[in-house]
């Protein structure tokens, strides 16, 4: 029997415990009875994510696995959108049941003018919805302005082996993590992008560094094989181990208001993940300009598979 405890924080030895568990054992099933049950004690709804990718340009954050790296830009065209652009995109992509509209862009969008689109889409989206930057790295001032631009939070990680599979400093990484904590911006985080290469002790960090960041929306991403990115070779890990490697992220975080995996993925659903990502314009997992076209996923489908586990998802 694996035995948990509410009470006492998960430690690095426990997390690589439960990292190790054969996903084809009974302790594996255990594991997610477990985290399923904290996500139905905790968690009150279902909710969509929404994404939209504004540029696509060859990104000196230069990740391994990302299909916008400059050192191999593999995407079908080249564009940044305006904030009028912006508008229109947002516009096609939102319904009333997504909650949390993210705003992503490479390491090229020119920050002033980024303010600008926070600030021009803030207006166009009714104000229960949060709105979440997922841009490239800034200071505390730069926090600041994108709260008083409209911005209710901000998607931003130590991505594993940052550092060497990028080249952006993990020092830079935490550095906007204290500006994000520092302005009040809400943190979305997660442990990516998993591949077959990283060590449970590398997985276990990065769930320790969400635990003492108290994260409320944790996330578990697998990386994708894009073609012709450096990493498409490295392999894939399974849907099993994406669902187990959630599962102790949700009971080693205890986030109290969402858990996500990603890309979507049915099987891990049943850690008790509550919370789904629908993309749209471009995306560092996919090749094609418009990613709802190819692996991105529509509101509606996170609606569906949210409900068929068990989540309703409210319009706002
Ligand atoms: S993942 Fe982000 S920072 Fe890295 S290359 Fe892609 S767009 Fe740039």
């Amino acid at each position: 029997m694996l035995n948990f405890s509410e009470e006492k924080r998960t430690d690095k030895a426990e997390i690589i415990r439960l990292l190790s568990l054969d996903t084809h054992s009974a302790e594996f099933y255990e594991l997610l009875a477990e985290s399923e049950a904290y996500a139905r004690r905790t968690f009150r709804r279902g909710y969509v994510f929404c994404q939209v990718g504004l540029d696509s340009n060859p990104c000196p954050g230069n990740c391994s696995f990302c299909s916008m790296a400059k050192s191999h830009f593999v995407v079908g065209g080249r564009f940044t959108r305006t904030a009028e652009e912006t508008l229109a995109e947002v516009e096609k992509a939102i319904t009333p049941q997504v909650s949390d509209l993210f705003l992503m862009t490479t390491e090229c969008y020119d920050k002033e003018a980024f303010l600008g689109v926070v600030k021009a889409v803030r207006k166009a989206i009714p104000s229960s919805m949060r709105l979440v930057v997922n841009t490239g790295d800034f200071d505390g001032t730069y926090a600041e302005k994108l709260r008083e631009s409209g911005a209710t939070g901000a998607y931003h990680i130590v991505r594993l082996r940052e550092g060497t599979d990028t080249d952006i400093p993990a020092a830079r990484r935490e550095k906007t993590l204290e500006a994000i904590a520092s302005a009040g911006l809400d943190l979305y985080y997660c442990v990516e992008p998993i591949g077959k290469e990283h060590t449970y002790a590398e997985i276990a960090d990065e769930i320790l560094r969400a635990q003492r960041l108290n994260v409320k929306y944790m996330a578990a991403m697998r990386r994708v094989g894009v073609c012709g990115t450096r990493k498409e070779r490295e392999g894939e890990i399974s849907s099993r181990e994406l669902a187990k490697i959630a599962a102790v992220a949700m009971l080693a975080v205890r986030p109290p208001v969402s858990m996500n995996v990603h890309e979507v993925n049915p099987v891990a659903m049943l850690a008790g993940v509550n919370q789904l990502y629908a993309e749209y314009g471009v995306n560092p997992r996919d090749t094609e300009t418009e990613t709802s076209r190819g692996r991105g996923y529509s509101v509606e489908d996170c609606v569906k598979l949210l409900a068929e586990n068990g989540w309703e998802v409210p319009c706002l």
